[in-house]
Formats: C-alpha cells, structure tokens, sequence
C-alpha cells in the first residue's frame, strides 16, 4: 500500500492536482474534505448546531457517507455532490471539523477506505495525523489572492453568485481556523514537499507531483 498525501489550504490546487495525479498512477481517489462537508451539510439542513458536539457526531455517525467510483458522494441514498460545494458549506465543514469527535469517526473511516490500496488522499491533515508515514507528502500552497480567484471561478462555474472580495474574505477566516484548532490543524508535516503553485497550471502541478512520487517511491 503507498499513500501520496496531498495537504494544504483552501484554493491550493489540491482537488484538481490529486485526482488528476492519482489517475495518472492508476491510484485511488480520496477527497477528506467533502467527507466535513457532507458532515456539515446535514447538520445545517437538520438544524443542529455546528458546534453541538454530541449531535453533529450522531449525525456523522449515522450519515451513510459512501464515495461511488466516480467519486460521486452519498449521504444514505442522496447524491450530496453538488450540494456541498457552496461557500456556506465549506465553512459549515470548517466548522464542524474542529470538533474532535467528529475528526475521530472521520479519520477512522479515511483509513478504513483506504485499506491497503494505493492512494492519493487530498485534505489538511493527511500527511500529518491520517498517515503520518505516507510514502509520499505534498504541501501545497499560493498566494491568498491566486487561491480566492481559483475559488471564485469554482463557485461561478457552479452557479453561485459570488465576487473576489467576498470569496477571498471567507477562505481566510477559514484558514484561520483550520490552522488554529486544538486537533489537527493544518499545517506542513515536516517532511513534506512544499510547492507554491501561485504561478504554475495545474498540468505542471500534476507533473511535479507525480514526479516527487515516482521519485519517493520508484515507476
Ligand atoms: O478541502 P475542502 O475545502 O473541501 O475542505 C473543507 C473543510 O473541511 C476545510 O476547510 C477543513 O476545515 C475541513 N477538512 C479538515 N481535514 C481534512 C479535510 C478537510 O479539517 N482532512
């Protein structure tokens, strides 16, 4: 089993780069994040408490979360695919992703999915708590303006009406608290690659890092 683990900020470039990268090596596909999303969309829409804690984990715990092969996400039998790609949701899941309990039956279910398959798994804290001893780890990171004008065109492209300024104003009080929370906040594990992809298209991005996992862990 090799583990590429792709962590970094929102609008780094990780979703587009690990999938990409993980067809590239005939790997699995992970996305975390929208495993906090999913978490986060229920408790909205169920009008629980983002930080309620005892009830945001019985409702992940009786989410159903389940990825199809097209890495199409399900809560019980209901696509959550484009629902949870709002601005909103993304810091629903900022939000109950602080809550350990949360993090615990989450992080367990990552390893679960992984099994002893070959993975790129995408989030914030892969490389450093999901598999500390991945073979491969990549950090990336860009300017916060290059990251909220990546986001911004995401949301349009989706449909929601959103300029840069607001975008850019959301992704760093997100950052923030991704980066400040008690358990397992983002940040570099000390031997991962960083890369600044500010001023790279993702095409180089994916050659990068396929190139630091052929390198890691041979062709
Ligand atoms: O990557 P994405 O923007 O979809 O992640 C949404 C949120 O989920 C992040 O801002 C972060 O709070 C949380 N997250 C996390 N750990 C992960 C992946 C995502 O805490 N491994």
């Amino acid at each position: 089993m090799t583990v590429v683990a792709v962590d970094g900020p929102v609008g780094s470039g990780k979703s587009t780069v690990a999938r990409r990268v993980a067809a590239r090596l005939g790997y699995v596909y992970l996305d975390t994040g929208a495993m906090y999303r999913a978490v986060g969309l229920l408790a909205t829409e169920s009008g629980v408490a983002l930080d309620d804690e005892e009830a945001v984990v019985a409702l992940a715990r009786s989410a159903g979360l389940r990825f199809d092969g097209d890495g199409r996400l399900f809560a019980g039998g209901r696509d959550v695919s484009e629902a949870i790609r709002t601005l909103e949701m993304g810091a629903a899941a900022s939000r109950v992703s602080a809550l350990p309990g949360v993090r615990g039956l989450l992080v367990d279910e990552q390893r679960r999915l992984a099994g002893d398959t070959d993975i790129v798994m995408e989030g914030r804290d892969i490389g450093t708590n999901v598999f500390p001893h991945a073979a491969v780890k990549v950090f990336l990171t860009a300017r916060p303006d290059v990251r909220a004008a990546r986001r911004a065109a995401e949301l349009r492209a989706n449909g929601d009406q959103v300029d840069d300024a607001q975008v850019l104003a959301a992704i760093l009080e997100r950052d923030r608290r991704d980066c400040t929370r008690a358990v397992a906040p983002l940040r570099k594990a000390a031997d991962a690659v960083e890369l600044d992809t500010s001023d790279m298209t993702p095409g180089e991005v994916v050659e990068a890092v396929a190139g630091i996992a052929r390198e890691q862990v041979g062709p």
